[in-house]
């Protein structure tokens, strides 16, 4: 695994030889470009059906293939965090989501392909218009359950950060 600061050896527009690969920000010495490397923006949905289970789906392809996960993914530029989840989560289970929460923020890594980037995790706690009307994308989910998420679960969940918001939902609704 190699953080994405240490694969910019070069300056990518000016084509200068980097003095000292890996620092943060990248500056090169001969052009001034600086690229600050994120983090970039995530969502996660606590999705909770009536009866105050939680959703969990299970990934069908890396990174995380066969563990358990949240839906959400990765914030588009010029769309607002909101937007973002509600999409994410209609395009992997057709949940059309009635209520958002802002519920907490947390760091996390994401590896792709050997490349590790930084990444700011939001979690929302949101309540779907109609839960039972799920249908997963079968490219990157393989199956779901409502839930209260017991140690099995906790400990085949494909992002820690996801863990660790799970942990936290879990101990604000005891
Ligand atoms: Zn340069």
């Amino acid at each position: 695994m190699t953080p994405i600061e240490e694969t910019y050896l070069y300056c990518p527009r000016c084509g200068t030889k980097h003095e000292d690969p890996g620092k943060v920000p990248f500056r090169c010495a001969a052009c001034q470009m600086t690229l600050f490397f994120g983090p970039v923006a995530a969502v996660g949905g606590l999705i909770v059906n009536p009866s105050n289970q939680l959703l969990l789906v299970r990934r069908a392809r890396d990174p995380g293939k066969g563990q358990w996960g949240l839906p959400g993914g990765f914030v588009d530029r010029g769309e607002t965090v909101k937007q973002a989840l509600k999409r994410e989560v209609y395009e992997e289970t057709k949940l059309r989501l009635e209520t958002l929460d802002l519920f907490l923020t947390y760091p996390n890594h994401y590896n792709y392909h050997g490349v590790v980037s930084h990444v700011i995790d939001l979690f929302y706690i949101c309540r779907p218009v109609d839960p039972d009307c799920i249908k997963l994308e079968p490219t990157e989910l393989d199956a779901f359950v409502w839930t209260e998420p017991d140690q099995t679960h906790l400990e085949n969940m494909a992002f820690a950060s996801n863990r660790h918001a799970i942990e936290c939902w879990m101990e604000s609704v005891a």
